[in-house]
């Protein structure tokens, strides 16, 4: 079949590789029908990750049909069309039976290989190296999908692909986002980033009641996309002091939860020299922090990178602020978000700017890197 491999530092290329076969009785094999950049691929593409291999198959979040199904598959029939979470997990461990699957310690199989400064490594992802699991992603033609029941679901035939696609990653990982702040009716609700994920946030905060929800970004595009499909309120920081902006319309207080949503910032520091480690600028990071009001939550999503310095301990402890994060989104809320979708509560098909064909993987990515020609996410049809 083909798929989309990474080759080298920023090289992409579709290359033919081997069908999928059911390896567990618990696996699908699923046809790709669509399939979508993401921002924690960015860092993989410029060749940071030491565990990446050429000939590896990209894609995070996809959706197809299920053409093959192990014997101890219960859920799912051949002709299903699935949307299958970003998150590898068992539906069996200790994290995965209180609904935290995105912490499962069965997804990510090679735990030797993460950094023992991250203490444990979280689930397993499709598309990614071997620290999450080493599982072929979704941009190709055909993927192996591991314990099938927990992690595909069927999609309501009144959903269409474009809009159930992000149903994988970026709609649960926002919901995620604003469940990890607490988001209360009433809240204000700062977001950095108007991506996918930072939109599908701001709109998650507002689907939760949140009163104001104000969305971060420089990208004209975009945020007007975050007003338009979130019902955000949206600050250009080129030309506006954030901070200030922040305080005066939360009644001086600071936002009630702050999400960063920026994926991997592309700076690094001088702590990152010296150390030759993965450090890098946080710089938004610190700007929530630093807005937050007093006793409210900052949550950090996505590839953040693993260490960071001349972080703002003090504003933590003096602020009592509640600090949460997570890479990846818990499988849980997808059927509800995938309900949400087909009441036309949550409309996600607008992320989808450039729909290309597979073969044209690498010219879609170099869109997708360089936010050109308004490009928020680049949908593959294989
Ligand atoms: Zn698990």
């Amino acid at each position: 079949m083909r798929a989309l491999c990474w080759v080298a530092a920023d090289e992409l290329a579709v290359r033919e590789v081997p069908d999928p076969e059911l390896r567990n009785e618990r696996d699908v094999i699923v046809r790709v029908r669509r399939s979508a950049t993401s921002g924690v691929d960015l860092p993989l593409l410029a060749g940071r990750d030491p565990l990446l291999r050429a000939g590896d198959v990209l894609g995070t979040e996809f959706l197809g049909e299920v053409v093959e199904t192990g014997p101890a598959v219960r859920r799912h029939r051949v002709g299903d069309r699935v949307v299958v979470g970003a998150s590898v997990a068992c539906g069996g461990c200790w994290y995965c039976r209180r609904g935290r699957h995105s912490c499962c310690d069965n997804g990510g199989t090679d735990v030797a290989s993460v950094d023992p400064g991250l203490g444990r490594s979280d689930a397993g992802c499709f598309g990614r190296p071997r620290a999450a699991g080493g599982f072929a992603g979704g941009h190709a033609e055909y993927v192996r999908v591991p314990y099938a029941d927990v992690g595909a679901f069927r999609v309501p035939d009144a959903v269409g692909d474009d809009r159930a696609l992000f149903a994988a990653d970026a709609a649960p990982t926002g919901w995620l986002a604003a469940e990890l702040g607490e988001v209360r009716p009433g809240d204000v609700v700062a977001v950095w980033g108007a991506g996918a994920v930072g939109q599908l946030t701001a709109r998650a905060a507002t689907l939760r009641g949140a009163a104001r929800v104000l969305v971060v970004d420089r990208h004209a595009d975009r945020l007007r996309m975050a007003e338009r499909h979130a019902g955000a309120e949206t600050l250009d920081y080129r030309s506006t002091d954030v901070a200030a902006e922040l305080r005066e319309r939360s009644g001086g207080r600071g936002p009630d939860v702050c999400v960063v949503a920026v994926g991997v910032p592309p700076t690094r520091s001088v702590a990152d020299r010296l150390t030759g480690r993965d450090v890098d600028r946080p710089d938004a990071v610190r700007e929530a922090v630093h807005a937050c009001r007093k006793d409210g939550v900052v949550v950090v999503l996505g590839g953040a990178p693993g260490h960071v310095d001349a972080f703002a301990l003090g504003a933590v402890t003096d602020k009592r602020l509640t600090l949460r994060g997570s890479r990846r989104p818990d499988l849980r809320d997808v059927p509800m978000l995938l309900h949400r979708m087909a009441r036309d509560e949550l409309r996600t098909e607008h992320l989808a700017t450039h729909r290309l064909p597979l073969e044209d993987g690498p010219r879609g990515y170099a869109l997708f890197a360089d936010r050109a020609d308004g490009c928020v996410r680049a949908v593959f049809t294989p």
